[in-house]
């Protein structure tokens, strides 16, 4: 995993444009300011500028990039579709943004061994779109599925509604094609479904770019269910939908998606995807069970059972595909309907045992009354999964948010969980990683990091903590 070009200064700013552009030609470089403005955000809230953006045409590009980098000692971070929410596809240390945008498309869809395989670029859902009229679909479905890439969601290990039945990322990918931070090009499994050795697809999956750039990816396709039963349960109170979703999988039913609402959330989809959601509720369920026909109408009917048991006042169970469209519609768009309770929201993203769902949604309420700050709630709740959506208006208040955020994160490790359930570390928790991981925990994750990447060139700052940004943190871990 080592070459032996020979190290040169670090480039910067316009020498580097200028050297990438004889690189690779203008068309695959951009270095103006205001271009470079689009690539300093993500979804979360930190931002840094590169010092040059790169749209590679295929492999052979980023393996020139990459060997360039390596030679100049160049930081090189990829990026999908910027919809990450913490912070990886920011430069906090400069250099170049790799941009898959160029690199999008679907190079196979096998049907018989349901396999598809696709560049890094290709956004989510138009991979179950095509694999549609096969009867196949890929099952993990970010909420920002419409936006956000396949390059993007093995990155982060990406989970979704739809994850809680099937499994995240990770159990839908077999194979990757990855581009070292020294430009080595190597092949990890293949189409079938274990490879002999160490898992290194498992190891790459999820490590946020900290380990080298995926070139081309081998997905699995899954028949899609033969029906599907949708239903919107709605509680006055969100500690009687919370209970519920723990009873509904002790009833022995895994649905496919169990995901929570609270009011607040409830209010603010209303207002902008008006899903038929009763705005009276403190707490809304939306249950989905799919498979063969037989059997569905009979868990459907348990499902509904249970949440009457615990306190649902509505049950609605969708009639038609285009009423399950509209209930869903309003959980896929609860972040940006966020924007009619507030002009900015940072959401947390912990994970917990859904056991203890009711206890850490009112620690989240106590936090948000000391913080005086307002905490919508919509998340993957079957995983025990918590998005807290943290309103605010001002930057000077971000202090304050992150804060509450942090506490929120405290309240999730107490109770036996984690400090990200899907949305990654990032350089937005990289500072936290204390607060759950003992020094030799991180060393032995800097040495897989090592492995891959011995010259710490592949998206620098994200992870692991930084002496530099991290200095006034304290953290330990707890357990
Ligand atoms: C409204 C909204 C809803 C969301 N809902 C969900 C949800 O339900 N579930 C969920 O898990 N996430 C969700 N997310 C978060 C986000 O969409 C996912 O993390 C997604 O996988 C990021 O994909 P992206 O293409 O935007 O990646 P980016 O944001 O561009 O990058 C994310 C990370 O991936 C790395 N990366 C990107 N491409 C590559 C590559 N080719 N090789 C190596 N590393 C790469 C980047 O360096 C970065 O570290 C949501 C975000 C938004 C804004």
């Amino acid at each position: 995993m080592t070459t032996d070009t020979a190290v040169r200064a670090r480039l910067r700013g316009a020498a580097l444009v200028d050297a990438l552009v004889g690189l690779l030609g203008p068309d695959k470089v951009l270095g103006t300011r205001e271009d470079l403005l689009t690539y300093e955000y993500d979804g979360a809230v930190d931002t840094a500028t590169p010092d040059a953006v790169v749209l590679p045409q295929d492999t052979a590009d980023v393996a020139k990039i990459a060997r360039f980098c390596h030679e100049r000692r160049v930081p090189i971070v990829p990026r999908g579709a910027g919809t990450g929410l913490s912070g990886g596809a920011i430069p906090v240390e400069g250099g170049v943004v790799v941009s898959f945008a160029r690199m999008a498309r679907i190079l196979e869809i096998d049907v018989p061994n349901r396999r598809a395989v696709v560049q890094p670029g290709l956004i989510n859902l138009h991979l179950s779109t095509a694999a549609a009229p096969y009867g196949l679909a890929f099952v993990p479905d970010p909420s920002s599925q419409k936006a956000c890439t396949l390059g993007g969601n093995v990155a982060e290990n990406s989970g979704g509604p739809h994850t809680l039945a099937y499994g995240v990322t990770t159990n839908h990918v077999t194979g990757l094609e990855i581009v070292l931070s020294d430009g080595t090009i190597v092949r990890l499994g293949g189409k079938a479904e274990d490879a002999e050795g160490y898992d290194l697809v498992g190891a790459f999956v999820g490590s946020e770019g900290t380990l080298g750039l995926v070139t081309e990816i081998t997905v699995k396709l899954t028949p899609l269910p033969e029906d599907k039963r949708t239903i919107m349960a709605a509680f006055p109170e969100i500690d009687q939908a919370s209970e519920s979703v723990s009873a509904i999988i002790a009833a022995g039913i895994v649905p496919a998606a169990i995901e929570l609402m609270d009011r607040l959330a409830t209010q603010a989809v209303e207002a902008a995807v008006r899903a038929g959601y009763p705005l009276d509720a403190g707490g809304i369920l939306l249950v989905e069970v799919d498979g063969l026909r037989d059997g569905l109408d009979d868990a459907a009917a348990r499902i509904e059972t249970v949440c009457r048991e615990h306190g649902a006042t509505t049950l609605r169970r969708a009639a038609s595909a285009l009423e399950r469209d509209r209930l869903w519609a309003g959980r896929k768009g609860a972040f940006a309907a966020m924007g009619r309770l507030a002009p900015a929201y940072y959401v947390q993203d912990g994970v917990i045992p859904r056991t203890r769902l009711p206890a850490v949604l009112r620690r989240v309420r106590e936090i948000s009354a000391r913080s005086g700050l307002r905490i919508a709630n919509v998340f993957h709740a079957g995983d025990g999964n918590l998005h807290p959506l943290i309103l605010f208006a001002r930057d000077d208040e971000l202090e304050r948010v992150r804060e509450a955020g942090l506490d929120i994160l405290r309240a999730c490790i107490e109770a036996g969980g984690s400090l990200t359930g899907e949305h990654g570390v990032g350089m937005e928790k990289n500072c936290y990683m204390p607060l759950q991981f003992s020094p030799s925990d991180l060393a032995a994750m800097r040495r897989v990091k090592t492995a891959f990447d011995p010259d710490g060139l592949a998206n620098p700052g994200k992870v692991f903590p930084t002496p530099g940004r991290c200095r006034e943190y304290q953290l330990t871990a707890t357990g």
